[in-house]
């Protein structure tokens, strides 16, 4: 893409209503603009990140088996009548009556009718298990939206739905989405770490969640530092019963959960940060099945009602959270699993024809092999470049000028590690498409 044809709008000065750095650069770097209070929309630069992140999202439900859907955004309140939520949800549904005078009401979760969907449709246990998931924006009339989309109104959420006709085959549901979990952080270079959690007004007696650390997180975290080791060198093997095992088996709680007696980590070895919530599963048995009669026949008896799980993942908070983790006084650090680009090109001779040229050449070359690159190939002073590409972040920064013109080679820059080498162009194409 060059950078004379984008839409990017960038800002210079750090923008008044932001409190947190995510906020801040994703206002500053023209990914996301606000329309109302917690109402975003993307621009073409956050929404390449916020598609590589549900991307990432998608394949770990689908290598886990489970079957993508899309229900939609508005519902019909009956569901919820039906299973008592209508009037426990309170003021964070929005609600809406059509032009006959139903009521209906934008999403803020999907348990009934996913639950509805499921019980109109499967009959038998020799249909089980199923895990049912859709990637689709929710929205909750938060009393305190803030942080940008990290506490939005209307934001991006994963939720999966598993079904099973014994609680023991839902654990193993739940681990299933469990062990995805991990694997889907880690793919984003985060650390998310698993913490047992309250299962509050869902209900239900398993429940963890995955928090990132980060200084402005929203809640306090304890945690025990082999979960930093065990995040650096991240490896999941076994059955998924010993990986969920291996997980759960250090100490960690947010502050609800951490209870200083009955923690027995050495003080040395307890951490206290702050975390940001990415993730939340949860089984609940038959919460949702029993009072919207969502019942199979079992090999032998009466029919009885499925036991269900519900796994959510913040899309679009992720775009911040993974800020929040990999950010620095310039700018944002993206890792390169959901880099908007993986490569910068600057032109730093935008005036001079062979500079064009070579620059020209070697973005048509990158092109060709695939790798997606950002093409400043504005008029703009050098300064002015090297500053916007620190601010958006992008893996690999490439300056080519004059001076390396006549020697015949870039520099590269490694964004994250601020690493510099110079190469001839051959050998950077060659890098970059590895
Ligand atoms: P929180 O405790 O942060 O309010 P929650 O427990 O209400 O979240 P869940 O119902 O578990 O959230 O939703 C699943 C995931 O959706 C959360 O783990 C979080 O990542 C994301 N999420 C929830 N609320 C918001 C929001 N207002 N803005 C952005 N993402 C959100
Ligand atoms: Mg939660």
């Amino acid at each position: 893409m060059r950078m004379s044809r984008y839409f990017l709008p960038t800002l210079k000065e750090n923008p008044a209503e932001a409190q947190i750095a995510s906020h801040r650069l994703m206002l500053r770097a023209g990914m996301v603009r606000q329309g109302a209070a917690g109402i975003y929309s993307w621009l073409p630069l956050g929404l390449r990140v916020l598609k590589k992140i549900e991307q990432i999202v998608r394949e770990e439900q689908d290598r886990a088996g489970a079957l993508e859907v899309l229900m939609p955004t508005i519902q019909s309140a009956d569901l919820w009548s039906e299973s008592g939520r209508y009037d426990d949800y309170g003021k964070e549904m929005l609600r809406i009556t059509d032009r006959h005078g139903r009521e209906m009401l934008y999403g803020p979760t999907n348990e009934e009718l996913i639950t509805d969907i499921f019980r109109r449709e499967v009959k038998s246990y020799r249909d089980l298990p199923k895990n049912l998931y859709h990637i689709q924006w929710k929205f909750r009339d938060e009393i305190r939206p803030r942080f940008g989309v990290m506490r939005g109104r209307e934001f991006l959420m994963k939720d999966a739905y598993s079904f099973d006709l014994t609680a023991e085959d839902g654990v193993k549901s739940y681990n299933a989405m469990f062990v995805a979990y991990l694997r889907t952080f880690a793919r984003m270079g985060l650390t998310a770490i698993p913490m047992r959690a309250d299962t509050g007004p869902i209900g239900g007696d398993l429940s963890h969640e995955f928090l990132i650390i980060a200084e402005t997180g929203e809640s306090e975290v304890f945690f025990h530092n082999k979960f930093n080791d065990m995040s650096d060198n991240f490896k999941v093997s076994g059955d998924h019963a010993t990986i969920v095992a291996e997980w759960t088996e250090p100490y960690a709680a947010t502050e609800e959960m951490h209870d200083e007696d009955s923690c027995s980590v050495a003080e040395g070895e307890l951490v206290r940060g702050r975390g940001i919530e990415v993730g939340h599963i949860f089984f609940f048995g038959d919460k949702y099945s029993k009072p919207l009669n969502a019942v199979v026949q079992g090999p032998e008896g009466p029919p009885s009602a499925v036991q269900m799980g519900s796994y959510g993942i913040g899309v679009s908070r992720l775009v911040g959270g993974i800020i929040e983790a990999s950010h620095d006084d310039n700018g944002i650090i993206w890792p390169e699993a959901v880099a908007p680009f993986k490569v910068g090109l600057m032109n730093l001779g935008p005036k001079k024809e062979d500079c064009v040229e070579f620059c020209d050449k070697l973005y048509a070359d990158l092109e060709a092999a695939g790798v997606e690159v950002l093409y400043d190939d504005r008029k703009d002073g050098a300064g002015a470049k090297f500053a916007n590409m620190d601010l958006i972040g992008l893996p690999w920064q490439v300056a080519v000028g004059p001076r390396g013109l006549k020697n015949g080679v870039v520099e590269v820059k490694n964004r994250a590690t601020g690493e510099k080498r110079e190469l001839t162009p051959e050998a950077f194409l060659a890098e970059m498409a590895a």
